[in-house]
């Protein structure tokens, strides 16, 4: 194996970016919501038995023409409205000519020199509130391949496979292709920028209602393509491509891992390669796919199948005006909305933890309530099970209905964090784990008045004072009472309750 294969010397990353100056470049595809794909009426859902949303059209049989989803064109548009874009007033449909089995057509429709949506750009938030502004170069539609499957083969590559099969379910689903401008002069911080790209993509995708943008479902994809450079006013190096990079920790890591890799291959003199590359998520590595040179000789040709797309201004504007609030302007509204301070809102984006809130304040919760929970109790849980937030087995509606019985006195926050404890376990609603392990506030005085009697009793010292005006050693009364209790009293009322009773005598 040579230094390309394995990567074998990696040069520290801070050194690496001290010497080296990252140029980052990302193709993201995103699997737009329609019912139907691309190009013909054949459905498109997730999950589906395979090969069993097709039509003649989608297997690319003889005589099939396409014909244009306008749901599709109308959310490319959306998409390039979003990304700061200009909309072409017409742009037309070009075949991506390259066999392979997943393309049944021997080609791609897609579009080429006639893209959509070009020169946008798009404010990208980093982790300590930071901005950083990614140019982009264009958006266009296209149609994604079908999904090859290895049987045989380690880790479902074809390599050492006995026999492969063909699922054409995702073959036309409608895609739309966003590529970026060179990013520079993120330095360091590029891995973070990478991934802040990325995500700041998929939410974007998500409030516009063009995609669910399930990452695990391969519904947003990531090419990241890495170069270095001595410094920021040398010529861009050669970049590699990594290929379908499909969670946000995996482009940081994708993009770390070239970086180090890179430098060590500059360091010992040799070329970078310019090559696809695969991501290995179990060690966190690439490894070389195909060579690829820039005039990848896909021979590319206008579809004559297809009519150009001519939207009318009328309609771009249309769609404009209908646009969504997009998630940086709704999270400044949210902040001021909720009374957060820059820095709790910052936390709570970085916890995944904003549409949580929402949810629990729509449940009647309090915006300090809800971010009580949530970035308090719930991050913690989260945390020790390696689990997102949005994946705990707890809903906002749970978490609003938990507030409201601390609010009314059911719950102290004490008792409230066992409820919550039983609610994660799976016990049912809050009211249902009030009533099945009997955690409600111990609220009738007659309980509580015997327990304080019984602890006076036990401490006469301590009574003796306190009958005395001394109100200092009340607390341990108040213990007493709550170990009496199992911790069901409200401590402020049994405070009340025993300075009552030694006045009463
Ligand atoms: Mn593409």
């Amino acid at each position: 194996m040579t230094a390309q294969t394995t990567g074998s010397t990696l040069v520290d990353y801070d050194d690496a970016v001290r010497r080296y100056d990252p140029v980052l470049g990302i193709e993201v595809h995103v699997e737009l919501g329609t019912r139907t794909k691309m190009f013909d009426g054949a459905p498109q859902s997730f999950g589906a038995e395979p090969n069993t949303q097709i039509t003649p059209v989608s297997l690319g049989l003889p005589g099939a023409l396409p014909a244009v989803n306008g749901t599709a064109v109308e959310y490319a548009i959306r998409i390039g409205l979003a990304l700061n874009c200009t909309i072409a007033a017409s742009c037309r449909f070009a075949r991506k000519n390259y066999f392979y089995p997943d393309v049944p057509k021997n080609f791609q429709t897609s579009q080429y020199d006639e893209p959509i949506a070009a020169e946008g750009w798009v404010d990208v938030e980093l982790a300590d509130g930071t901005t950083f502004r990614v140019e982009i170069e264009r958006a266009h539609m296209e149609e994604d391949a079908g999904k090859n499957v290895h049987i045989g083969g380690e880790g479902g590559r074809i390599h050492g496979a006995e026999y492969s099969l063909v699922d054409y379910n995702r073959a036309g689903v409608p895609l739309v292709e966003i590529v970026t401008k060179p990013i520079a002069g993120a330095g360091d911080r590029a891995p973070e920028v990478a991934r802040a790209y990325v995500q700041t993509l998929r939410d974007m995708f998500r409030a516009l209602g063009v995609s669910e943008a399930r990452m695990e479902r391969g519904n947003v994809r990531a090419d990241v393509n890495v170069s270095l450079r001595p410094s920021p006013d040398a010529p861009l190096g050669t970049r590699t491509e990594t290929k379908n990079v499909n969670s946000f920790r995996a482009v940081e890591r994708a993009v770390r891992y070239e970086i180090c890799r890179q430098a060590a291959l500059l360091d010992a003199g040799q070329a970078v390669v310019q090559e696809t590359r695969h991501w290995h998520e179990d060690n966190g590595t690439t490894s070389p796919g195909r060579i690829k040179s820039d005039a990848e000789d896909y021979r590319y040709f206008p579809e004559p199948d297809l009519v150009p797309i001519v939207p009318s201004r009328e309609w771009v504007e249309q769609i404009r005006a209908a646009l969504p609030e997009l998630p940086a302007a709704r999270r400044r509204r949210l902040a001021t909305e909720w009374g957060y301070a820059d820095a709790e809102m910052r936390d709570v984006v970085n916890a995944g933890a904003i549409e949580l809130i929402a949810s629990t304040v729509a449940a009647g919760a309090t915006p300090a309530a809800a971010r009580k929970w949530w970035m308090g109790e719930l991050a913690r849980t989260a945390k020790d099970r390696e689990v997102e937030l949005e994946a705990l087995p707890i809903t906002p509606t749970q978490i609003g209905a938990l507030q409201q019985l601390v609010d009314d006195g059911t719950l102290t926050d004490k008792l409230a964090r066992q409820v919550l404890e039983g609610v994660l376990a799976g016990e049912g609603d809050p009211a249902q784990v009030v009533a099945a392990r009997g955690l409600a506030v111990v609220s009738d005085n007659g309980p509580l008045l015997e327990a304080i009697d019984a602890a006076l009793a036990a401490q006469p010292d301590i009574a003796a004072k306190i009958r005395g005006g001394n109100l200092g050693p009340v607390g341990a009364i108040i213990g007493a009472v709550m170990k009496a209790t199992r911790g069901q009293a409200d401590a402020a009322r049994v405070r009340e309750l025993v300075v009552q009773r030694v006045t009463e005598g």
